[in-house]
C-alpha cells in the first residue's frame, strides 16, 4: 500500500470533469442537455448540426431569449444557474435543467463556444471556454438567441474516448434523443443535419393531424396507423391529473421495450411506477414477452413529482406513487377496453371524470370529426367505427341458433347485456355472414366490403370477457356431469385441490379428494360440460398451482380464465350455420377488446371493397 495522503480541496476543472462522468456520456447527452437549454429559454426553433456523429462536432442554435453579456462567464461556470433561486423553487420547478451543471461539464470535457445575444440587446457574444485560464468574451454576430458549438468530445480524456462507439452507433443514440424531445413539444419546429445532409425536418404541430404527421415521421407511419388516441383527466381535488397520447394496439406489440415515450411534465422518464402500471394495462391483452408501444403526457402539479432525484433527471418521485399508478393504470386499462373492432388513430377515446375510482366514458368518438381526415390505413387494417355507432347497432338480433351457441358461457342464462337499439335494416359494423372459409375462417360482408374473422380467436376472446364477468359477479355457473369422474394426480396436486375448494367452486368446479392421489369430479363449469373435462382440470390445476399462493391466485385468475377460454371455444373445423355465425359477429360488437384474442393477435381484419377492386384492377 502507496504511502497515506493529506486532504486537498479539488480544483474547479477536475471538480467539471469528475460531474461530466455522471452526465455527459457521449454525443447523445450533449444534445440533450443543450436542447433542454434551447427549451428552457423559450425557443421555438432549434436547428441541430452534428459531425461524425456528434463526436467531431455539435452545433445547436435556438431563437431563444438569450444570456445577458454579463452572465455568459457565469453559464459556464459550475452551479451557477437562471432557473432556480432557492430550494423552494426546486418543489416547483418546471424547467427542464436546474442543476447548473452541464455547460461547465461539457465545457471541460470538450473545445466548447457559445455564443449568444440577450432579448433586448442589440450585440450578440461569443464566450469560449479555455482549459486552464479566464474564458475569452468578444463580440460576435446573431440573431436573438444562442448558438453552442462542442467540438472533439472527450479530446483531454483518452479513457473516456475509448467507449465511444462508431459514428453511425453514436449519431443513432444522438438521433434518439432529438426523437424523444421532438415528441415532447410540438409546438417547436426542429431540424437535424448529419454531416451535412439533412436527417429530419419537423415543422411545428398545432392540431392532432399535424402532431400525427410528427408521431409518424418519429415512430413510423406503422405506429399511427396502429394507434388510439386517449385522453383522461380527474379534477382538482385529486392533483389535478392528466393523461393525454396515442397508445398503439396490442397488435403492434413489439419484441423490445423501443417505442415507450413517456413524459411527465414534459419531461421524458423512464419510472417503475409508470412502467409498471402501463404493462399491467396491457396485460391482459399482450403476449408474454411483447412489449407495448405508446406515447404519452402525464401533466399534473410539480409539486407532486421530484425531478431531482437522479442528475440526468430521467428518473422522477412521484410522492403519491400509488394513486399515480392507478391512475395510469385504470386510464389506459379502460382505453384498451374501449378498443373494439379495431379502432386506430381515426378514433380518439377521451375521458373525463371526477376521480379516478369512477372514470367515466363521454362522448366516445367525439374527435371523430378532426381525427377522421388523418387515418393513414394499411391496406388490410382492421377499420374504425366509432364507439357510438357500435353501441348504437350493438346486438340488434338474436337468433335462437345463438342463444345455443352461446347460452353455456352465461351464468345468468340472459344472452347479452347491451340492450339491441338498431333498427334492423342497419348494416352492423362487422356486416352479415356469408360464409365459413375452411373451417376456420367466417367471411361476412359490411357497408365497407368483406370481413374475415378468425372464429376460434374471436370465440375465445368472447369467453374470455364472459367469463371474466360471471367470476367477478357470482362466480361461474357450473353444471352436474351425470357420471363423477375420477381422475388420478400427483400428492401435491391433491392436496391443493382438497384446500382450494372454495377456489375451485368459484371456478365452476365441484371436486372431492377419493384418495391420497385421486380426486372425483362432480361439476364443471357449465360452457365446459361437453369438452375434454379432464385436460381442462389439470392445466386449471398446472395454473394455479404454478402461481402459489392464494393471494397471487387471484392476481392470476384472468390467465386461469384466460385456459379455460381456450378449452371452450370453437375449435377450428366446427361447422358453424349461418345464424350462428352472424350471432358470432354480434357478440363480437358487444364485446370489450374484441379486436384481438386473449393472446393479442388480431381477431379480425377488414378488407374494403376499393382494396378488392385494386386487386382485380377494376377501376371505379
Ligand atoms: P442549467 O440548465 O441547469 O441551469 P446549464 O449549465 O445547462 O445549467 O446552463 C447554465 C445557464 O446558462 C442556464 O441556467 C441558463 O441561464 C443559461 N443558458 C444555457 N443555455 C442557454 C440557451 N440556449 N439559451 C439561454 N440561456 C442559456
Ligand atoms: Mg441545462
Amino acid at each position: 500500500m502507496s504511502s497515506p495522503k493529506r486532504i486537498q480541496p479539488m480544483p474547479a476543472p477536475l471538480v467539471n470533469q469528475i460531474a461530466a462522468g455522471e452526465v455527459v456520456e457521449r454525443p447523445a447527452s450533449v444534445i440533450k442537455e443543450l436542447l433542454e437549454n434551447a427549451l428552457d429559454a423559450g425557443a421555438t426553433r432549434i436547428d441541430i448540426d452534428v459531425e461524425q456523429g456528434g463526436i467531431r462536432r455539435i452545433r445547436i442554435r435556438d431563437n431563444g431569449h438569450g444570456i445577458h453579456r454579463d452572465d455568459l462567464p457565469l453559464a459556464l461556470a459550475t452551479h451557477a444557474t437562471s432557473k432556480i433561486r432557492d430550494i423552494d423553487d426546486l418543489e416547483k420547478v418546471r424547467s427542464l435543467g436546474f442543476r447548473g451543471e452541464a455547460l461547465p461539464s461539457i465545457a471541460s470535457v470538450s473545445r466548447l463556444s457559445l455564443t449568444s445575444r440577450w432579448h433586448d440587446s442589440e450585440q450578440a457574444w461569443m464566450i469560449r471556454a479555455e482549459h486552464g485560464s479566464e474564458p475569452l468574451i468578444e463580440p460576435a454576430a446573431h440573431a436573438v438567441g444562442t448558438s453552442v458549438e462542442v467540438r472533439d468530445l472527450f479530446f483531454n480524456i483518452p479513457a473516456r474516448r475509448k467507449f465511444l462507439r462508431t459514428e453511425k452507433t453514436e449519431f443513432n443514440h444522438l438521433d434518439e434523443v432529438v426523437k424523444r424531445i421532438a415528441l415532447s413539444r410540438f409546438d417547436v419546429q426542429i431540424s437535424l443535419q448529419h454531416n451535412r445532409r439533412a436527417c429530419r425536418q419537423l415543422k411545428v404541430a398545432q392540431n392532432r393531424e399535424q402532431q400525427e404527421a410528427r408521431l409518424a415521421e418519429v415512430c413510423g407511419q406503422a405506429f399511427i396507423e396502429q394507434a388510439v388516441f386517449t385522453e383522461f383527466a380527474v379534477g382538482e381535488a385529486d392533483d389535478g391529473l392528466r393523461l393525454w397520447g396515442w397508445m398503439a394496439l396490442p397488435t403492434y406489440s413489439r419484441s423490445q421495450a423501443d417505442m415507450q415515450y413517456f413524459y411527465v411534465n414534459g419531461r421524458m422518464v423512464r419510472d417503475k411506477v409508470v412502467s409498471h402500471a402501463v404493462r399491467q394495462a396491457y396485460a391482459d391483452v399482450l403476449y408474454h414477452g411483447r412489449h407495448p408501444a405508446y406515447v404519452l403526457f402525464l401533466e399534473m402539479d410539480p409539486a407532486g413529482v421530484d425531478v431531482n432525484a437522479h442528475p440526468g433527471k430521467h428518473e422522477v418521485r412521484f410522492r403519491q406513487s400509488r394513486s399515480v399508478h392507478d391512475f395510469i393504470f385504470r386510464a389506459l386499462h379502460k382505453s384498451l377496453a374501449e378498443i373494439r373492432q379495431g379502432d386506430s388513430a381515426a378514433h380518439a377515446v377521451q375521458h373525463f371524470a371526477a376521480r379516478p375510482a369512477a372514470l367515466a366514458t363521454t362522448a366516445a368518438g367525439a374527435y371523430n370529426d378532426t381525427a377522421e381526415g388523418t387515418a393513414r390505413r394499411p391496406a388490410y387494417a382492421q377499420q374504425s367505427m366509432s364507439l357510438a355507432a357500435a353501441g348504437r347497432q350493438g346486438v340488434a338480433e338474436h337468433s335462437r341458433a345463438y342463444q345455443q351457441f352461446m347460452q353455456p358461457i352465461l351464468s345468468s342464462g340472459e344472452v347479452a347485456k347491451p340492450a339491441a337499439g338498431g333498427t334492423g335494416d342497419d348494416i352492423p359494423p362487422l356486416g352479415h355472414a356469408l360464409a365459413q372459409l375452411h373451417g376456420i375462417y367466417i367471411l361476412a360482408q359490411n357497408a365497407q366490403g368483406l370481413v374475415l374473422v378468425d372464429m376460434h380467436a374471436a370465440h375465445e376472446r368472447i369467453t374470455y370477457e364472459r367469463l371474466k364477468q360471471a367470476y367477478a359477479e357470482q362466480g361461474i355457473r357450473s353444471q352436474p356431469l351425470l357420471v363423477p369422474e375420477t381422475l388420478s394426480v400427483s400428492e401435491k396436486e391433491a392436496d391443493f385441490a382438497e384446500s382450494h375448494r372454495d377456489m375451485f367452486r368459484q371456478l365452476g368446479f365441484d371436486i372431492d379428494r377419493s384418495g391420497p392421489q385421486t380426486l372425483k369430479i362432480r361439476e364443471v363449469p357449465a360452457l365446459l360440460a361437453n369438452g375434454d373435462v379432464e385436460t381442462l382440470l389439470r392445466d386449471v390445476l398446472a395454473d394455479l398451482i404454478t402461481h402459489g399462493d392464494s393471494q397471487r391466485i387471484h392476481e392470476q385468475i384472468n390467465e386461469v380464465l384466460s385456459t379455460m377460454a381456450c378449452h371452450g371455444s370453437v375449435r377450428a373445423n366446427r361447422k358453424l350455420t349461418v345464424p350462428e355465425m352472424d350471432a358470432l359477429l354480434r357478440d363480437m360488437e358487444a364485446t370489450e377488446r374484441s379486436g384481438q384474442c386473449n393472446h393479442g393477435r388480431p381477431t379480425w381484419i377488414q378488407i374494403g371493397i376499393d382494396e378488392l377492386d385494386k386487386m382485380f384492377m377494376r377501376g371505379r
